[in-house]
């Protein structure tokens, strides 16, 4: 299957093959042929799965395509993130660059100034997360009248985030003759309800079942204890030679603490989080991209819709709470064909999200039991116990580990 197969004009086809795309994805295989006969679409899919390239080029086919040129935004795609944003005005920019189209990203933590102005030139492609597109078209800087094509992008973690009700205001404004596209990574009931409600006779497009891990992506379990996490962390990262990688951490706190203790070691890092600027965040992300940076240290909120092509590593160095977001999680790693390991700590106090996640997936993460850190706890059934002393056998052979154990340990 190639894309000119799918009905796709010679200006995107163009812009694909220098964006060095020789095959559809699963996704755009379905989902575009569909977008482009004008059907309602839900779209059952995570990031990496080529989801924004299965709706930006029907999108920008429909609108080269028109004949007359009406002035106004012709297609609003809504995302949770700033991230995100960016990421998707940047595909319409690549895709679209030898069709005629106008696109722009607004979003908040930045100044309104140069979105204004661009919205001002006029755009027929709008990418926007909830909270600015709704303070734009409160100071009257979008009319959304003349809309076609309206794109709700990752659902579910519009509802994680509390944006839920801001997207429901902005549907609320939109013209109900349109055509949506919706896409959710999993589908609880609130989300379905969603769906329910916004979409016509839609097609359904589902690329992995909701909640199932990417076959792709091997996943490794460290048992390890709370303290010594940093001290295997950079165990892997510098005896194991595991190159550039993406962290989890759950807080902004830890997050901060991790890049600390790596910085010490002379490991390139930088955080990303909700307490650094957008600036911040976008220059850690281009170094990271750019492989100034070996590691990135992230919270979930900040990594959430990150695009890396070729990441190889995610660790999970705190297990999340909630079991959807390991697979969102893992799903950084794995995309467009690559290969992907995701490396999860767990100590006595995460044994009930493991569980979780286990349950969620449907299967066993394998056990790496070989390193030099392991939990020295009774691993319990089903309750965690405290842990037991270190057996002596443990620490009597491996005086090497000691030592670099307590060097990181802090
Ligand atoms: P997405 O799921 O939209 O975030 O896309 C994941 C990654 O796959 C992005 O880095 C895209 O540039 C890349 N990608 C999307 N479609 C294709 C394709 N057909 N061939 C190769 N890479 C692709």
């Amino acid at each position: 299957m190639a894309f000119k197969n799918l009905g796709i004009i010679d200006p995107i086809l163009q812009a694909l093959a220098q964006e060095g795309y020789t095959t559809p994805t699963p996704i755009q295989q379905q989902a575009i042929p569909i977008v482009l006969q004008g059907r309602d679409l839900l779209g059952c899919a995570q990031t990496g799965t080529g989801k924004t390239a299965a709706f930006a080029i029907p999108i920008i086919q429909h609108l080269a395509e028109k004949k007359q040129h009406r002035p106004g935004i012709k297609a609003l795609i809504l995302t949770p993130t700033r991230e995100l944003a960016i990421q998707i005005d940047e595909s319409f920019a690549a895709y679209g660059r030898f069709a005629k189209i106008s696109h722009t990203v607004i979003f908040g933590g930045v100044s309104q100034l140069h979105q204004v102005n661009a919205l001002k030139r006029g755009v027929d492609v709008l990418v926007a997360t909830p909270g600015r597109l709704l303070d734009l078209i409160g100071q009257k800087y979008i009319d959304l009248s003349k809309l076609e094509i309206f794109v709700l992008d990752e659902a579910d973690r519009m509802l994680d985030m509390g944006f839920i009700h801001d997207v429901k205001k902005v549907i609320a404004l939109l013209p109900s003759k349109r055509q949506t596209l919706f896409f959710s990574a999993t589908m609880p009931p609130e989300i379905q309800k969603l769906a329910d409600s916004l979409l016509t006779h839609p097609a359904l497009v589902e690329v992995t079942p909701p909640s199932s891990t990417v076959d792709k992506i091997e996943q490794r379990l460290y048992y390890t204890n709370k303290g010594d996490k940093p001290a295997l962390l950079l165990y892997l990262l510098q005896e194991k030679k595991i190159g550039s990688a993406l962290v989890f951490t759950r807080t902004k706190h830890g997050a901060d603490k991790v890049v600390k203790l790596l910085q010490r070691e002379k490991v390139k890092c930088a955080a990303i989080h909700g307490n650094k600027s957008q600036n911040n965040r976008q220059n850690a992300l281009n170094d990271f991209k750019s492989g100034k940076l070996q590691v990135l240290v992230a919270t979930d909120i900040a990594a959430r819709g990150i695009d890396i092509d070729e990441l190889a590593n995610v660790f999970n160095y705190d297990l999340p709470n909630i079991p959807e977001t390991y697979v969102h999680r893992i799903g950084r790693t794995g995309r467009a064909g690559n290969s992907g390991l995701a490396m999860s700590f767990v100590d006595g106090e995460t044994l009930k999200e493991l569980k979780d996640i286990e349950k969620l997936i449907g299967k066993k993460i394998p056990v790496i039991e070989d390193h030099p850190f392991p939990f020295t706890g009774v691993v319990p059934e089903p309750t965690p116990a405290k842990p037991a002393q270190k057996p002596a056998s443990q620490s009597g052979n491996r005086s090497s580990d000691k030592n670099r154990k307590n060097r990181w340990r802090r």
